[in-house]
């Protein structure tokens, strides 16, 4: 290792800056954000760069750097001139004089270089690649911002106000170390990750008070993680559901959760399928809730993953009514709905701003052979009707339709299996599909849209790979 990382406190750093260019601007802008005094001495400077180093209380010198001289009092230097001779005496005369000199764009002509950071102050996370490709720094930075949840520093800040306070309670380190593991990784952190920061504390001192009373026993409470896994396509998982997925212990998942999802599960986790078919439950919603219970009551982090959005057409409610009666942490993680997914995967917007102000999601689920719908709402003009598990209804929902007044040229799309590598899009109106569907012989799951924004299906559709009828 040619560099090593040290982290400055930036209260008692200040800065020089020499060169008044472009990267003397970035360099001075971070610099200030991260609270280090900084001035400036250079030939030319532009009026932004002036003013946001006046303005934090640095000083602007318009000057050429002549002597060593300059640099009494600070304790990191930045040669940043245009000019590389200049750079180099300036990085001489900072070494000379034991202090902290960076080169911009020559590493090696300093003894120290920016890395690409981090921000979740107080945490901070700092790449470096010795200078060798600062835009690779740059790509594995972009990669790391999407695993680190933006909520870390905060659950840094939460964790050390207890610092002392967990080392007095719980002398042994093993048993320190094994509480700080429990929160970090369990309900602690997931609180904190989900803006419940009031709850986080509180479960802290809980999980604090336990320990002290008993420190031998595992303090690991379980949790459940209700997760959307969306429509089919896994790219369309957040990254929440996905960082979840990965500290699961065991995941309970259903028929619409596509086999892409389940790959994202690690090999390690236990899977419990637990699916639903229209008049042939495997198990009982009654009896997921229970196995949800059971999991978490034995310490476990469970997955619950859900098509689509948990909390549209998804139970979910229920799910969670049971955890909260009981007790036992939990988290919802909003999926990407199967109408979204459907309308963006088949290019039919369900809003448009001249053919619908509104859209509405209709469960068509028969009951004894009937739907029950509010027909007279559902023939309005100017909305889009997504019907979910409306496949086996579909003839008695469009008839219904053009009996309480609808058009019956009205335009209906089919999306069956959407957003996956099987998506297919049958387009005809409410007159013609029922036919179409039986002749197509259409599979679960599928949706339907009614609406005028299906006619933009023809011109929206071209870009994607979807088949159509
Ligand atoms: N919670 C889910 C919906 C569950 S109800 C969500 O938010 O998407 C199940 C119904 O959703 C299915 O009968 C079907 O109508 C619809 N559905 C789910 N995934 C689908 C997909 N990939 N393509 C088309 N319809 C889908």
């Amino acid at each position: 290792m040619t560099f090593f990382p040290l982290f400055h406190n930036t209260q008692q750093l200040k800065a020089l800056l020499i060169g008044g260019g472009a990267i003397a601007q970035r360099r001075a802008k971070s610099l200030i954000d991260a609270g280090v005094a900084c001035d400036l001495i250079a030939t030319a400077v532009s009026e932004h760069l002036t003013q946001l180093i006046q303005t934090t209380g640095g000083r602007v010198t318009i000057d050429a750097y002549s002597s060593d001289e300059v640099m009494l009092g600070y304790g990191l230097i930045l040669a940043l001139t245009d000019d590389r001779c200049v750079n180099q005496q300036i990085a001489r005369h900072a070494k000379a004089m034991g202090l902290l000199v960076n080169v911009a764009d020559k590493p090696n002509d300093g003894n120290v270089i920016f890395g690409a950071t981090i921000d979740r102050a107080p945490l901070t996370i700092a790449i470096s690649n010795g200078g060798a490709s600062p835009v690779l720094s740059s790509i594995l930075r972009q990669q790391l911002e999407q695993f680190v949840p933006k909520a870390y520093g905060q659950l840094a800040s939460l964790v050390g106000r207890y610092r002392a306070q967990v080392k007095d309670v719980l002398p042994n380190t093993q048993h320190r170390s094994s509480f700080w593991h429990q929160v970090l990784q369990g309900a602690v952190a997931e609180a904190v990750f989900s803006g419940k920061q009031d709850e986080a504390e509180s479960l802290l001192i809980n999980h604090l008070e336990e320990a002290h009373s008993h420190p031998d026993r595992t303090m690991g409470s379980g949790e459940v993680f209700l997760i959307g896994a969306g429509p089919g396509d896994p790219d369309l998982l957040t990254l929440r559901a996905f960082r979840l997925l990965q500290k699961a212990d065991v995941v309970l998942h259903d028929a619409l959760v596509s086999d892409g999802v389940m790959a994202l599960v690690p090999d390690s986790v236990e899977r419990v399928y637990v699916g639903k078919r229209r008049a042939n439950h495997s198990v009982p919603q009654t009896g997921i809730n229970q196995l949800l219970v059971d999991y978490a009551k034995q310490g476990k982090r469970v997955a619950r993953l859900k098509g689509g959005d948990p909390f549209i057409f998804g139970r979910g409610g229920e799910e969670i009514e049971t955890l909260a009666q009981q007790h036992i942490p939990f988290q919802v993680v909003p999926g990407i709905t199967a109408a979204s997914g459907c309308s963006a995967y088949s290019g039919i917007p369900l809003t448009h701003r001249d053919y619908a102000q509104s859209v509405r999601f209709v469960t068509g689920q028969l009951r004894d052979g009937t739907v029950n719908l509010p027909w007279s709402e559902l023939v309005a003009e100017g909305q889009t009707l997504v019907f979910y598990m409306g496949l086996n209804g579909l003839p008695f929902i469009c008839k219904n339709l053009i009996q309480h007044g609808m058009d019956p040229t009205m335009p209906v799309a089919l999306i069956e299996k959407g957003t996956t590598q099987d998506q297919r899009v049958l387009v005809s109106d409410l007159t013609h599909l029922p036919a179409m569907i039986e002749a197509e012989k259409v599979m679960s799951p599928s949706l339907f849209v009614v609406g005028r924004v299906v006619d933009l299906h023809d011109k929206l559709a071209w870009f994607t790979s979807t088949r159509d009828v």
